[in-house]
């Protein structure tokens, strides 16, 4: 059974003073959630997360997991600024971006960024934009492929845009070698939302391998193997989490077999999670608005798919609780369904839940990541204010509800908003 990690009591109260739709955070769950991944990766001296931002770029929330060490990954100009803004830079940001207009280079320079190349190419376009390259720098790798561990396919890397092939990353290393680079890094992220815990001690496998065959061919000084994001969560209620601590001993066990003995066990392990770590810890909380009766059983709330794409996008589950109906019997079938106009804008399909009345709350599960982030504006639908449940139980907005002036404020007419009350 999926819980909610915010009571009905305290949503009706928060719902008093931040009409929905709104996500909510969890940053008892935040907390908790951060220290154990560390606690899980504090047998490798230099480990740190970078926190993939894009998946959550919301300062306060981002300033919770910075009092644990995490750094930021940036893959765009605005989130470059939003790590500037928030007082994170040098080594801990990770510019992680692909198809990369120069001039977010050189933003990543200007911070003191670790660069991470997603191709071979872009040696040219830093070392032409910032003049020479940083002392640091990183590649993304993409083995190619089908990506497997024991029950099957995982991903396949061979048909993703991402990363460079083994030959071009050593002809990229040996080239910035001769350039004055000094330390490298090597990156990978081959399969998304992964719950399992093999996939990192896999993942880390091959880069440690190849760490192994770079040094050795190149004579480069390998400082970090970054193993990205891709640490998955459970949606579905009968699913079984990934366990965090057995993740971590997994990568230690191919870190003693293939980087000890090589000599290589000074390597720092970075990761770039992001929907790992605040995935659960979010929720979007609705009303039910409308009902009706045709072919099928709809209700209608008050958030739709700009609030969360992933169900309309990837056709994702994300698990609905009916507020103070927990004990209920889920003897209704339900489409819940959003406001656009377009039919997939529909949080779940032929769902089972109990019987849902008009004003009824309902949370809908694990939007702390990849949610808020991945809203749109169609149909001219605003998006919504973020809210953080603080440790003590008060509620914190933390972004404000767009309003009309704000979708309207690219126009150079503004006069579309005289006279009305906003
Ligand atoms: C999206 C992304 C991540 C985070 O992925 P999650 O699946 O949220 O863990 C990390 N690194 C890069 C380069 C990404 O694009």
């Amino acid at each position: 059974m999926k819980k909610p990690f915010v009571s009905y009591e305290q949503l009706k109260e928060i719902t008093k003073e931040f009409p929905t739709p709104f996500h909510l955070y969890d940053e008892k769950g935040i907390r908790e959630n951060a220290e154990k991944l560390y606690q899980a990766f504090s047998w490798n001296k230099g480990y740190q997360e970078f926190f993939a931002i894009k998946a959550t770029p919301n300062p306060f929330l981002i300033n919770i997991l910075r009092d644990y060490g995490c750094g930021c990954d940036c893959s765009s100009m605005t989130e470059l600024m939003l790590s500037e803004a928030i007082g994170v830079k040098g080594h801990d940001i990770m510019f992680s971006s692909n198809d990369t207009p120069a001039e977010e280079f050189e933003k990543a320079a200007e911070l003191g960024a670790i660069i991470n190349l997603d191709d071979i190419t872009h040696i040219t376009i830093v070392e032409q934009t910032l003049g020479k390259l940083p002392k640091t720098m990183s590649c993304r790798f993409n083995p190619g492929g089908v990506f497997k561990i024991s029950n099957g396919i995982m991903d396949n890397p061979g048909d993703a845009k991402y990363g460079m092939t083994e030959e071009q990353i050593e002809e990229a290393f040996r080239i910035m070698k001769s350039k004055g680079v000094e330390e490298f890094g090597i990156h990978a992220f081959l399969a998304s939302n992964t719950v399992t815990n093999e996939y990192y001690p896999m993942l880390a496998k091959v880069l440690f391998e190849l760490a192994v065959k770079l040094q050795k061919r190149t004579g480069v000084k390998i400082k970090f193997i970054n193993l990205s994001g891709g640490i998955g969560i459970p949606y579905l209620p009968d699913q079984e989490p990934n366990d965090i601590a057995v993740i971590g001993e997994g990568v230690r066990r191919m870190y003693e077999e293939v980087l000890t003995p090589a000599g290589m066990d000074d390597i720092a392990i970075y990761t770039e999670l992001g929907r790992y770590m605040m995935g659960p810890y979010g929720c979007l909380v609705t009303t039910a608005i409308n009902e009706k009766h045709t072919y099928k059983e709809y209700i209608g709330v008050d958030a739709c798919a700009v609030n969360l794409m992933r169900p309309a996008m990837y056709g994702s589950y994300h698990h609905i609780t009916v507020m103070g109906k927990e004990d209920a019997p889920e003897d209704h079938k339900y489409d819940i369904t959003g406001s656009l106009c377009e039919n997939n804008d529909k949080f779940a399909i032929d769902r089972m839940l109990p019987e849902i009345a008009m004003g009824d709350i309902l949370v809908i599960h694990d939007t702390g990541a990849h949610g808020f982030s991945m809203g749109y504006n169609y149909n001219g639908k605003l998006k919504s204010a973020e809210v953080l449940l603080k440790e003590d139980g008060s509620a914190q907005l933390i972004r404000r509800a767009e309003t009309p002036k704000d979708y309207f404020a690219t126009f150079d007419c503004f006069d579309i908003l005289d006279g009305m009350k906003y």
